[in-house]
């Protein structure tokens, strides 16, 4: 079949705009009339930095990201190794500032103040599970604190977020280095509907990236990879607190860390480095940077005027999809049933069993589907279901033949 009679679902990488492909197809072999492909110019060069500058002030428009001066600021990096590449990031960066703050106010007996370090996991699906593992694998299990699993309330499944009355946080704020969650579980289809409260917050939004507006002024960090709202597999993008970099913070040196038992981690993955460097420390797949840009700026012109943030626009599309799908498999709760709590039901991935999770059912609801050009259904191999993948770039009209689908199904 050709691209237009196709309807994308899968959950990452993920459907992309036709026109911002287009447009790519013609850069790669010619850009801005240089003779040159873009995947063949330097990163270096004046077209390469005008392609970062342009992504960076697009995504500042769009989630109103505070400017990059000053304590209150935040830097716009770009980086390499994915969301998974973030989640070791995220704890040697957190474990470098704690271990940093505590060397400045004490030096006699630091080996012992130091094993009160805890980093604050809140796993509300297989990706924040997984993060949490990368934690303790990289500075010690006795280091990491599962303040919720959200397992425990349901039969050890995920598709619930308790209440934050509930979390066994740590007790004092000052031994906690790290509040971390994933705004958006995409393989349990669990969302937040709020943002969590918690000590240097970090969260994940891989899957629900400029989907709707965010507080970036209570993170300390946010991050999430491009290939399922933003762009292409390559480049993972990091919203980080100058409050949390040098020159505003002081971080510890690897010879204090290796003493403490901990390490300092990979320069390619070290949010000082790539910020001191406006991300091109190192060879930077500007072409996925440019698509990321192209992306953005489709969703500037969407949302007219300067009404902030500008990803509203977007967000209210975002909702009318997801409440599309939700109304009709509500609607027909005999054949369909959404696998999370109805209050954190994702928005972008859709989970649900047919009859209950009936093998059968499930494969003649898939077969029916594709017949229909309706593809990438399929839930993630470790829960099994259908996922109905509604990031950005899917349309209300590849939606409508998804809902049309379901109720013929249904009836039948
Ligand atoms: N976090 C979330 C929420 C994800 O959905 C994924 C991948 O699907 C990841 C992290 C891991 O990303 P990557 O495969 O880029 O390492």
């Amino acid at each position: 079949p050709s691209r237009d009679q196709v309807s994308y679902f899968g959950a990452g990488p993920a459907p992309l705009p036709t026109p911002v492909l287009e447009e790519a197809s013609k850069v790669l072999l010619n850009y801005n009339d240089s003779g040159i492909g873009i995947t063949e110019i330097s990163h270096r060069s004046p077209d390469a930095n005008a392609i970062l500058a342009h992504t960076q002030s697009s995504l500042r428009k769009l989630l109103d990201i505070p400017e990059s001066e000053g304590p209150d600021g935040y830097q716009i990096l770009f980086l390499q190794g994915g969301g998974s590449g973030e989640f070791s990031a995220v704890v040697y960066h957190m474990v470098s500032l704690w271990v940093g703050a505590l060397a400045k106010k004490q030096q006699q007996g630091i080996d012992e103040a130091a094993k009160r370090m805890r980093l604050d996991y809140l796993v509300t699906g297989s990706w924040s599970l997984k993060a949490s593992q990368e934690a303790a694998r990289l500075v010690g299990a006795e280091h990491v604190n599962v303040i919720t699993d959200a397992r425990r309330c349901r039969d050890g499944k995920f598709g619930v977020i308790p209440s934050e009355d509930t979390y066994t946080r740590t007790k004092t704020n000052d031994d906690v280095a790290l509040t971390y969650y994933c705004d958006n579980e995409t393989v349990d289809g669990v969302e937040f509907p709020s943002t969590p409260s918690g000590q240097n917050l970090v969260a994940d939004m891989s899957s629900n990236f400029l989907s709707r507006s965010v507080d970036v002024r209570q993170h300390a960090a946010i991050f999430g990879g491009a290939q399922k709202n933003v762009g292409t597999t390559g480049i993972t993008i990091a919203i980080v607190s100058n409050r949390i970099l040098p020159p505003h913070a002081d971080m510890a040196d690897s010879k204090l860390l290796r003493k403490l038992g901990l390490s300092v981690g990979p320069i390619v993955l070290d949010w000082p480095t790539i910020a001191k460097n406006n991300s091109l420390y190192n060879t930077l797949p500007i072409f996925d940077v440019w698509i990321a840009g192209q992306v953005m700026q489709r969703l500037l012109e969407q949302a007219p005027g300067d009404k902030s943030p500008r990803i509203a626009t977007q967000a209210a599309e975002s909702n009318k999809k997801a409440e599309l799908i939700y109304s009709v498999l509500d609607k027909h709760s005999e054949v369909y049933q959404v696998v999370p709590d109805k209050s954190v039901r994702s928005r972008m991935n859709i989970c649900f069993r047919v009859k209950g999770g009936d093998a059968d059912a499930e494969k003649t609801f898939l077969k029916g589907a594709e017949g229909k050009g309706l593809m990438g259904l399929k839930g993630h191999r470790s829960v099994g279901g259908i996922r109905a993948s509604n990031y950005n770039a899917v349309s209300v009209a590849a939606v409508e033949k998804l809902v049309a689908h379901l109720e013929e199904f249904a009836k039948a």
